[in-house]
């Protein structure tokens, strides 16, 4: 199959949204933003074997390479609008095409957001780049920069499932519903983006979870300047999590563990009660796990008493005191 009959065949669709001009076929697609909207551009790369396991159902990987930009999306609190992906394929299945693209557009259609256009090569790996433009009414996205001491930090969702996820299917190890239910939540992440541009009335600052909960709660921080502490008895842990690992390795999870594609946000405590209605609204949990402090550190504290937390090695957490 040439280049040209997978594009037509796999992602050329005709499109009904009048936003396009110009759709995918010329050198470059043609939008009209909306008057008056500032336009928000992410963009996010999945390597195969790095990114996500080779054998992970292709409908998945199409599914989670739309997603996993829509969270960035989402920490902007912006609505997606139009999309391009660049594909580096290894191989010629059309198997595999015909799953992803299914997966694509899947997310593509959940979210509102048009393919108009893209790149196809062929390369040693299957790369996957997936860009995204959003819009905003100027001004309201929100940034990392925003937060400030005395406000608490929240977080949607139950972070540490997608990588527990992730670890079990990788050890051939998904047999039982809460496996599965953990695996689901690598496989097909569940971007807040309706969610999140309500919360832009509410939040000062927001980034979305890839890299691990206190790894990203520490960049929003640096970047606004500030310090925080995790409470770790308020981390929200899913019942399939707990189920699976245990509390300690649940906790742990949930603070280290990556991929998980929820928002964290910070907003000043008389927000709480608008914050509870909107969890309520979106039936997504949002927990208040921390507060942002002075200074230029990120601790964790359980039932009030200090613990270091470490990036890595074995055992994460050891009393403050000790270290
Ligand atoms: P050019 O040689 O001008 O860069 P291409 O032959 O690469 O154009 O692409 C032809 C058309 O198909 C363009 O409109 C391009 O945006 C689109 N396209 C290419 N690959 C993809 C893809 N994987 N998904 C969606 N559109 C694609
Ligand atoms: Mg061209």
């Amino acid at each position: 199959m040439d280049e040209f009959e997978l594009i037509r065949r796999y992602f050329a669709r005709a499109g009904r949204d009048p936003s396009i001009v110009l759709g995918i076929g010329d050198d470059g697609a043609i939008v009209r933003p909306d008057a008056d909207r500032e336009l928000v551009i992410v963009i996010d790369t999945m390597v195969e074997g790095v990114h996500y396991p080779a054998g992970l159902d292709p409908a998945d990987i199409g599914y989670r390479a739309v997603a996993v930009n829509l969270s960035d999306i989402a920490a902007m609190a912006a609505r997606p609008r139009w999309m391009t992906l660049a594909l580096t394929l290894a191989g010629d299945d059309a198997g595999w095409l015909d799953g992803f693209s299914r997966g694509l557009f899947e997310a593509a259609d959940e979210f509102s957001v048009a393919l108009v256009g893209g790149d196809t090569t062929r390369g040693d790996q299957t790369v996957i780049t997936v860009q995204i433009s959003g819009d905003v009414i100027p001004s309201q996205a929100l940034r990392r920069s925003g937060a400030k001491p005395g406000e608490d930090i929240y977080v949607t969702g139950t972070p540490g499932d997608a990588a527990a996820g992730l670890a079990l299917w990788e050890s051939n190890n998904v047999r039982n519903e809460n496996q599965r239910q953990l695996l689901r939540r690598f496989a097909r992440p569940a971007p807040r983006v309706e969610l999140a541009r309500e919360l832009a009335a509410h939040a000062s600052a927001a980034i979305d979870v890839s890299d691990g909960l206190f790894a990203d709660i520490e960049k929003l921080l640096v970047a606004s300047g500030a310090g925080g502490v995790i409470e770790l008895d308020n981390l929200p842990l899913s019942v399939p999590l707990v189920a699976v690992h245990g509390k300690e390795a649940a906790t742990e999870l949930a603070l280290g563990g990556g991929d998980d594609y929820e928002i964290v946000f910070t907003a000043a405590s008389v927000k709480a009660p608008a914050i509870a209605k909107l969890a309520k609204r979106f039936s997504v949990p949002i927990s208040k796990i921390g507060t942002v402090t002075r200074g230029d550190a990120l601790h964790c504290t359980r039932a009030g008493r200090e613990l270091a937390y470490r990036h890595a090695g074995y055992r994460h957490f050891v009393e403050a005191s000790d270290d």
